[in-house]
């Protein structure tokens, strides 16, 4: 069993994997789409755009939220999970897009976890959050967040630093965690 399913590993990245799983439940994909993520592994194909699909996304996923400690799971989220995804609810104020609760979930774990580093530091919520979300691709400017926090620019760019080191280190140790167990199951070349 192992041997077979290593030999139909359906994605030569753990970056692939990842990055369909936490995208496949929303829709976004279609199967054109999915072929070129994998990065053309398998142009036959093992039917990723149905019920196959949401098998493989659910178990990547599994193996994601089976990571210990609870953060690194959380980190995978925030890297590869999308901010905001279509909304459909035609309010007149409506953007057209909404957060993606999920993303929002990791990136408030992550922020609470990051305080450790910031131990000596003025505490602050809020710019610890807009720190936290501007490493996982959020394109607010530094500038922006101390402004947002009301902070001097000194104090944000300090912060930043040790959360930046923070979340590289985290992040590394996540994507290193995630990986045999992506390898072990087949998903994974
Ligand atoms: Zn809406």
């Amino acid at each position: 069993m192992q041997v077979e399913t290593q030999e139909m590993a359906l994605f030569r990245s753990t970056r692939a994997a990842l990055a369909f799983a936490f995208n496949f439940t929303h829709g976004q994909y279609k199967p054109s789409a999915m072929a070129t993520m994998m990065g053309g592994a398998r142009p036959e194909g093992r039917g990723l755009g149905g019920l196959d699909g949401a098998g493989t996304a659910g178990l990547i996923r599994a193996k994601v939220d089976a990571l210990e400690p609870r953060n690194r799971g959380q980190i995978l989220i925030a890297r590869f999970a999308v901010q905001a995804l279509p909304c459909d609810c035609r309010h007149a104020c409506c953007s057209g897009f909404r957060a993606n609760a999920e993303w929002l979930k990791a990136i408030a774990e992550i922020s609470a976890a990051a305080r450790t580093v910031l131990a000596g530091c003025q505490d602050n919520f809020r710019l610890r959050s807009v720190l936290v979300r501007r490493y996982f691709g959020d394109q607010k400017s530094l500038v922006d967040a101390a402004c947002a926090a009301a902070v001097d620019r000194g104090t944000a760019s300090a912060h930043a630093r040790k959360v930046t080191a923070y979340l590289k280190g985290e992040e590394r140790q996540a994507r290193y965690a995630i990986e045999g167990p992506l390898k072990a199951a087949g998903i994974v070349e």
